[in-house]
């Protein structure tokens, strides 16, 4: 089968490989949509993986399952996440969130690492019976895309930051994650949201979404700004954006008692450098949280019930639109240049 594939470092393109081979509680799919994420053009940036098959977001049509699947046929129509667990490991039970194993932290993210990705003509899915979840018939492709890693995402940062009724919020970062971290406060009930960043469409969909004011590094000391515009700290920050130097600004913001909460993937070669006084010389209170995207059937299945009630639409963030397999490579490399006006790439493969 075809796939589309890291290469060597920097480099992807399409391969010929074997088809995935159906365990007794995999489910083999046929992608319908696939949204290219910086995760993938980051595996080709940073990794060393030649010959894997890229790709992390879609949704599908389900072509075999195994001998133990008994909630999914062939035929279904079915909304991926991009985090499938192993449901059944003991660790992951124990400690109530989805990527943790003794064997390590974000062991639920597969595709790309630990089989193929979705760029491809079939791929596996892993606990097919606890991670996959039936396309609600009333669901647009664009929000139901949305829900398997961005808004999951997203919402699990602001989750992860506490937000309560009132608060002031900051997101550093208005990709589609920060969007979506926007979107998750104020569902939490944000009373104000500083959202910082530059980019014309997205600063059109923060405002959207909820954020009450944007903030612009072009107009000075992004912390000063919103130290002066809100007469003091906030209550709490996410941070949505792949820089190190947020760490310090969001704990320079947040009040003592307040939460930080870190969704962004940062290098193994990077560090923190946070002076005592910024951690309140250890006296201060802050939660700092990190998180990886909670994944499974049950986590997307609320992440739809949102859409299906009218309360936020994911699919708004999709500005970027190919038509055809073959065009992955197309959306692949838009999202790996980033041109100012993106905000997320899809491609249809089968309408
Ligand atoms: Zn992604």
């Amino acid at each position: 089968m075809k796939g589309f594939a890291m290469l060597s470092k920097g480099k992807a393109g399409w391969i010929e490989k074997e088809a995935p081979v159906c365990g007794p509680m995999d489910a083999i799919i046929r992608p319908t949509a696939v949204a290219p994420c910086s995760s993938d053009t980051s595996i080709i940036n940073d990794l060393d993986l030649p010959g894997v098959i890229l790709g992390h977001e879609s949704l599908g049509v389900v072509e075999e399952v195994g001998e133990l699947v008994t909630r999914f046929k062939p035929g279904d129509r079915v909304v991926v996440p991009c985090s499938t667990p192993d449901w059944e490991e003991p660790a992951l039970q124990e400690r109530g969130i989805n990527n943790a194993h003794d064997s390590g932290w974000i062991k639920s993210f597969k595709f790309m690492i630990s089989h193929d990705g979705v760029f491809a003509e079939h791929y596996k899915v892993n606990n097919a019976n606890a991670n996959l979840v039936h396309m609600p018939e009333d669901m647009s492709v664009e929000d139901a895309l949305m829900t398997v890693d961005m808004m999951s995402t997203g919402f699990y940062a602001a989750d992860n930051a506490n937000v309560q009724f009132g608060d002031t919020v900051v997101v550093f970062g208005i990709g589609p994650v920060g969007l979506m971290a926007i979107a998750g406060a104020t569902l939490r009930g944000a009373g104000r949201i500083f959202a910082i960043g530059t980019r014309p469409n997205c600063v059109a969909l923060a405002k959207e979404y909820g954020a009450t004011d944007i903030i612009s590094y072009k107009d000075g000391d992004t912390v000063q700004q919103i130290l002066d515009a809100n007469s003091g700290q906030v209550d709490r920050a996410v941070i949505a954006i792949h820089d190190t130097a947020c760490m310090n600004q969001a704990l320079q913001l947040v009040r003592c008692n307040g939460n930080v909460s870190t969704i962004a993937c940062i290098a193994p070669t990077e560090h923190y450098d946070i002076p005592m006084p910024l951690w309140g010389l250890g006296e201060s209170d802050v939660t700092v949280k990190n998180g990886f995207c909670p994944g499974g059937a049950y986590r997307i299945g609320q992440m739809l019930k949102l859409i299906q009630n009218d309360r936020v639409h994911p699919g708004k963030l999709l500005n970027y639109k190919y038509d055809g397999f073959d065009k992955i490579e197309d959306a692949f490399w838009a999202m790996n240049d980033k041109p100012r006006d993106l905000v997320k790439p899809i491609v249809y493969i089968e309408h």
